[in-house]
């Protein structure tokens, strides 16, 4: 491993990293890929809630590299459906299903929902785990949210997941719309990681060296 400090972002999700690598850019720390440890296994996610899956994917990475890293659980709730899908997000058409599949899976549930009855939200926390020289592991939490509504169909060839069916009322797009700014400007996980962004800056960076 080179000169760091540096810190593993603890996602296998594509989509997900390079957003973090976006937010997080201009930093002196090197954001260090899953690709680099294509031997570790994140472990399932079996929190009921974000904190809990952000928390588990973090400490995991931690305690097997002995670096800093943060974890991000994310999720979409939607009011029509009593905040389904939720922490239940990437397997809300089993274990099998495809971004395209949840997404064909959620306007069928919505179908006849009328606009204002369509209001839905993403919410992300980010959970930044650091070893402390005494051997234990210090946390710090960052919370995003995102709020908007389901569309009637996909539109926009961006982003990832649920991006397609995500309308933003105040622009009338769906976030696979929008260019990449621009979503990192509105969204959940750009809001959490600026936070955690703003927390390393005031920190200047110390404390991610293990
Ligand atoms: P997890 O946080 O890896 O458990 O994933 C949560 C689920 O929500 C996945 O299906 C993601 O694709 C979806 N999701 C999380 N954030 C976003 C986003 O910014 N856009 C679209 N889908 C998202």
């Amino acid at each position: 491993m080179e000169s760091c400090p540096c810190i593993v972002a603890a996602t296998r999700n594509a989509g997900k990293l390079v957003e973090m690598r976006r937010l997080l850019a201009g930093l002196p720390i090197k954001l260090v890929g899953f690709d680099e440890y294509p031997d570790l296994v994140l472990p399932p996610e079996t929190g009921a809630t974000y904190l809990e899956n952000a928390r588990i994917k973090a400490l995991s990475v931690v305690r097997a590299t002995g670096l800093p890293s943060f974890g991000d659980d994310s999720g979409l709730e939607v009011d029509a459906l009593g905040g389904a899908p939720g922490v239940l997000s990437a397997r809300f058409d089993g274990e099998l299903g495809t971004p395209e599949s949840r997404n064909r899976k959620l306007l069928g549930l919505l179908e006849g929902v009328s606009d204002e009855r369509r209001s839905a939200r993403f919410r992300a926390v980010v959970v930044l785990a650091e070893p402390d020289p005494s051997g234990s592991i210090v946390e710090h939490h960052f919370e995003g949210v995102f709020e908007g509504r389901i569309a009637l169909e996909p539109d926009g060839e961006g982003g990832f997941g649920y991006d397609p069916v995500f309308l933003v009322p105040h622009l009338g797009l769906t976030v696979a719309s929008l260019d990449p700014e621009s979503k990192d400007e509105l969204s959940h996980r750009g809001q959490a990681l600026r936070a955690m962004r703003g927390f390393l800056i005031a920190r200047d960076f110390g404390g991610l060296e293990p």
